[in-house]
């Protein structure tokens, strides 16, 4: 059985006191209404990670995610996170290859899969990011493109590596833009992804792989795009920023 999680990806939003209120909003109304077996992920700035995750371990269900992490463990990287020191303050997700850094950050794929080794050396579980931008979609090359992406930032990792990644499908036309891939195009991708994931290492590490989706996700669309067997939760944007979208969304999984 994989992991069923709804992840909220905060993005550069919300400065620290909001922050917080907003997490003690979510874990009211998780206490209030179990999420059942659904883990809930809050990945937020830097700044809160350690408060969250001292808050995050009073409750079974929560978890914390950073957004980023630097490939190497420690050094002279003026303003950037290592994975070792995500750890140290309890951190268990890391977001890796958001399309929003490859674009703005110019984050190569050797960089990314430089990273996703960095996270799981330290036992930390990456979120990896995939998902093509409109023009591959419109030219139908979606399934190749991501197949790639998949490819050339994980398949240096060996089987059991490979058993302990979440991967998120983005679209990069449906992020952020209230444009949302349907049921059929989210779980014909998942499909292809999890298919893509037996060729290299085998149908049983791929079925143990929880694939998630995101691009404007909201409680009114949720259960429509969650419905399919191959999509195992989501990573949400804009509507994670709002406890109640938030855990409506949770609840639709
Ligand atoms: C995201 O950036 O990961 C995302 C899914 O954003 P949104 O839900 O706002 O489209």
């Amino acid at each position: 059985m994989r992991d069923q999680i709804v992840a909220g990806n905060w993005k550069m939003n919300k400065d620290f006191d909001p922050g917080l209120l907003l997490v003690e909003e979510i874990q009211k109304m998780m206490s209030e209404e179990s999420p059942g077996a659904t883990k809930v992920v809050v990945a937020s700035p830097f700044i809160h990670l350690a408060r969250i995750s001292e808050m995050a371990s009073q409750s079974d269900a929560l978890y914390v995610a950073a957004q980023n992490c630097h490939p190497e463990s420690a050094g002279a990287y003026t303003g950037e996170i290592s994975a070792p020191m995500l750890k140290s303050i309890g951190v268990e997700y890391v977001i890796i290859g958001h399309s929003e850094r490859r674009e703005y950050f110019k984050e190569s794929h050797e960089l990314l899969a430089r990273k996703v080794k960095a996270v799981l050396d330290q036992d930390l579980i990456p979120i990896f990011c995939c998902g093509e931008p409109l023009a591959v979609r419109e030219s139908e090359q979606q399934g190749v493109f991501v197949n790639q992406q998949l490819s050339d930032s994980l398949f240096h990792l060996n089987p059991e590596s490979v058993r302990q990644l979440v991967i998120a499908y983005e679209p990069i036309w449906a992020i952020g833009t209230g444009k949302t891939a349907s049921s059929a195009q989210a779980q014909e991708m998942h499909a292809s992804i999890r298919q893509h994931l037996a060729e290299q290492y085998g149908k049983e590490i791929a079925n143990e792989v929880p694939i998630l989706y995101g691009g404007s996700c909201k409680p009114t669309n949720a259960e429509e795009v969650f419905s399919g067997p191959d999509v195992d939760g989501g990573l949400i944007g804009g509507a994670s920023l709002n406890a109640s979208d938030f855990m409506a969304i949770v609840r639709s999984l």
